[in-house]
Order: structure tokens, then sequence, then C-alpha cells
């Protein structure tokens, strides 16, 4: 009987700060396929500064997910006004920066103060 016990979190960050607000970081867990074909991936709430993600998906449509709902919140923040659509091919195309071995020389470069 571990239906109590609470699974760990794929992401193991808790909190992320946007434009000096901390938005914490949390998972949830809902079958896609209950959700009649919607995709539900993640959401940010810029009132409550928290961004959730579905932790039903393979890792890398996580952090992806992660990534988008930061971008949500900069945007926001920024009133920039994106669409959807923008969002989302920023984030999935960083994401593909961010994984691809043959960054890494300027991906440690940027990620030094
Ligand atoms: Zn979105």
């Amino acid at each position: 009987m571990n239906f109590l016990k609470q699974k760990k979190p794929l992401c193991p960050a808790t909190q992320v700060t946007v434009n000096e607000k901390v938005f914490s970081i949390s998972e949830y867990e809902i079958d896609n396929t209950a959700a009649q074909g919607q995709s539900i991936c993640g959401y940010m709430n810029q009132r409550e500064q928290l961004i959730r993600y579905n932790r039903e998906q393979h890792i890398q449509q996580i952090k992806d997910t992660i990534l988008h709902e930061l971008l949500h919140a900069i945007e926001y923040d920024l009133q920039l006004n994106l669409t959807e659509q923008q969002v989302h091919a920023m984030a999935t195309n960083l994401c593909a920066v961010f994984w691809n071995s043959d960054n890494k020389p300027l991906l440690d470069w940027l990620m030094k103060k």
C-alpha cells in the first residue's frame, strides 16, 4: 500500500526567479487520454507565481514544458504578447540548442557569470 507515498518530483528544482519574482515549480499527474485528446503539458499562473507540469510525459517533454512556461512568465511580465505558437517554437528550439552536444562549449561559457 503505497498510494499515500509521494512520488519524487521529476524536476529537481522547486522554484525559478524571473525578473526578481520567485515562481514555484511543481508537478501534477493527469492522464492525457482522459483529457479527450487535449495535450495538457503544463501551465503558468502569473498572479500566484507558479509553474506546473504534467509528470505523465517523457522527461524531455517535461523540460520543454517547464521552459515553455518560463517563457510565458517572461513574456507576460514584459507584455510581449507572444502567441502560443511563438512560445512553443522558442521553447522547443532552445531545448534543441541545449541538448546538442556540439553546443556544450558555448553553453558552458554562457552559464558562467
Ligand atoms: Zn503555452
